[in-house]
């Protein structure tokens, strides 16, 4: 639709970017409207999405429009405190982490969920809501009373791995960056899907004269970095701070967190619309069961968040 409507440049500096920076992706294989709902709409409505941007831009705004920043944002400290409030607000004898063992089946009105809590011991809840929101690979072993046609259509979902590199400089000697980050078209062939300036956006994210910089590095056209060596993944990300960020050769890295998210990102691509048809079917078969997380709804934070809200209001 990009290429059709704005040309070859926008679909390879714009839009490929964007589909890599988010969804680690191929731009081809992701349909606009399941990749890009809200683009898709608007030129589903207003007969082009320039013409629909501007139409929505003149519509007068809700409240909640009003409400709504643009801004970045984040949890300040970071996202795990974001989860540590939410652990508070549940409160700990509610919350069982790092289950093992578990099975559920359904018995006549409920749920029977079995599982060994982290302290060794077996427990047993039976409920009469199951919400799973894990990626849809666990669902075989954590739903195996599923039809296997069904079950096959939803956990065969693809998923694209990502490294992320944490680089932290104390004191940086080069230019400073005040932006939320880049992403890279793929036809500049770069080891780095993009990168991201946390201590340009947020506070106390690193000393007031140094930087942090988050690096992007594999997707689904690059799985192979999912496997590479701390050193060499360490080497990719140096070598990016001279060639892409600008900084001298020599600049040293004080701090360097790797992460390797062998299933980062679903990839919604032309199954997905099977893969919903099977969501619902099951949970009508098996009333009380809800097949959630980010194999339906949207891949980001706002999404998750959004689905877990319209969840707990709605059960
Ligand atoms: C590198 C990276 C950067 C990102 N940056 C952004 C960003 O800047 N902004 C944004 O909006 N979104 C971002 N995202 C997307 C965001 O992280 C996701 O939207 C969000 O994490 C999805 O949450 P989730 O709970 O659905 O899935 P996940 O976070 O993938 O959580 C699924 C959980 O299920 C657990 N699990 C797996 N199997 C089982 C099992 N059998 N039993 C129990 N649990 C199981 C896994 O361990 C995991 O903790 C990023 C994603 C990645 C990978």
């Amino acid at each position: 639709m990009a290429a059709r409507r704005l040309g070859q440049s926008y679909l390879d500096y714009a839009v490929d970017p964007f589909i890599s920076g988010v969804y680690a992706g191929d731009p081809m294989a992701l349909p606009t409207r399941l990749a890009l709902p809200k683009l898709y709409y608007l030129e589903q409505t207003y007969g082009s999405f320039i013409r629909g941007a501007i139409a929505k831009a003149r519509q007068p705004k809700t409240e909640r429009d009003r409400l709504a920043t643009k801004q970045v944002f984040s949890a300040r400290g970071g996202l795990q405190h974001l989860v540590n409030a939410l652990g508070q607000a549940i409160k700990s004898e509610h919350i069982s982490l790092g289950a093992k063992n578990v099975d559920i089946h359904p018995e006549e009105d409920h749920f029977c969920v079995q599982f060994t809590a982290d302290n060794g011991r077996m427990q047993v809840i039976r409920c009469a809501k199951v919400v799973t929101t894990c990626g849809a690979y666990a669902l075989p072993r954590l739903l195996p009373f599923i039809d296997e046609a069904q079950l096959t259509a939803i956990s065969t979902l693809k998923y694209a791995s990502i490294v992320q590199i944490g680089v932290g400089i104390a004191r940086v000697a080069g230019p400073r960056y005040a932006a939320f980050g880049g992403l890279v078209p793929s036809r500049e062939r770069q080891n780095v899907l993009g990168i991201l300036f946390p201590s340009a956006c947020f506070e106390s994210r690193s000393p007031a004269d140094g930087a942090v910089f988050s690096f992007f590095i594999g997707g689904v056209h690059h799985p192979k970095y999912i496997e590479m060596s701390d050193d060499r993944l360490q080497t990719i990300a140096e070598e990016a701070l001279h060639t892409m960020l600008k900084y001298p050769t020599d600049t040293p890295i004080d701090t360097i967190r790797i992460y390797r998210h062998p299933q980062a990102i679903p990839q919604y691509e032309l199954t997905t619309d099977a893969r919903l048809a099977s969501i619902n079917t099951v949970q009508h078969q098996f009333p009380g069961l809800i097949i959630a997380g980010n194999l339906r709804d949207g891949i980001g934070m706002a999404h998750r968040i959004k689905q877990g809200t319209d969840i707990g209001t709605s059960i």
